[in-house]
């Protein structure tokens, strides 16, 4: 079956850090020239879809504002789907509070006010947020942007959303009511909305297997695991989840089709 359409992660797979995956844009390049439809589909949730395009566009990258879905606007459309009216207290970032706000979504500070609590990454992450987060759980839904327990970085891997959903998890003694980044239901229906092709027409390039490859897995689309990121050869053995390709980089996946 012929690949239509890629869809690109984004940490590890395109960039680490703030710097291109050596042959990453080019790659991204070829794969334009050769007609196929592109989407970057990436579970951090901090920045709008617009100011991630905007950031891989000036590191260089061929993409534009609509080419991009995170998990955060994935949360963001979820929340104000499933609770327009909801109040919703945030344990997050300024790009996913704007997401929110965008959408129409009314953000409270008071924990006792909280109907709705998201969870996901926060660098200023603190015990007094989480013990707020807890309070507000109390008779709330709760929501969770992505399951990443890190983020390739430069130097060495950082936290990401998953630990600090699993701290509150903890405290709450309650599973999130649901979590909408890769390898979710609702990250794949998202891809299937935006992009030509069905199953193995579609291939998800990423460096997690249990998030990039698993969600692809999971809808029957082909998979490729890079190593570039967090997962490597020797995970892909010994993983239940198995994906139909291993490459060194995005640089490879031309080779693919
Ligand atoms: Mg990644």
């Amino acid at each position: 079956m012929t690949v239509r359409s890629v869809v690109l992660d984004a940490d590890g797979t395109l960039v680490r850090g703030d710097e291109p995956i050596p042959g990453a844009i080019e790659a991204v390049d070829r794969l334009r020239e050769r007609g196929l439809d592109l989407l970057v589909l990436s579970n951090n949730p901090t920045r709008t879809p617009a100011d991630y395009a905007d950031w891989l566009a000036e590191l260089g990258f061929a993409v534009g504002p609509d080419d991009v879905v995170t998990s955060g606007s994935l949360t963001a459309d979820y929340v104000a789907a499933e609770y327009p009216d909801a109040a919703t207290y945030l344990l997050g970032e300024a790009g996913l509070r704007e997401m929110l706000a965008a959408r129409g979504v009314t953000l409270v500070a008071d924990p006792d006010a909280a109907e709705v609590v998201v969870a996901s990454i926060d660098r200023e992450f603190t015990y007094d947020r989480l013990r707020e987060a807890l309070w507000a759980l109390d008779g709330s839904a709760f929501v969770a942007t992505d399951p990443d327990r890190t983020i390739p970085a430069p130097d060495r891997p950082v936290p990401g959303s998953g630990p600090i959903v699993a701290a509150v998890a903890e405290a709450a003694n309650r599973d999130p009511d649901a979590m909408l980044g890769k390898p979710a239901q609702t990250a794949a229906e998202a891809v299937e909305s935006r992009v030509a092709g069905r199953g193995r027409e579609v291939l998800v390039v990423g460096d997690r297997l249990d998030t990039d490859v698993a969600l692809g897995e999971r809808a029957g689309m082909a998979t490729a695991l890079v190593c570039s990121g967090v997962s490597t050869r020797a995970d892909a053995e010994v993983s239940d989840v198995t994906p139909d390709y291993v490459i060194d980089s995005a640089a490879d996946v031309e080779s693919l089709l």
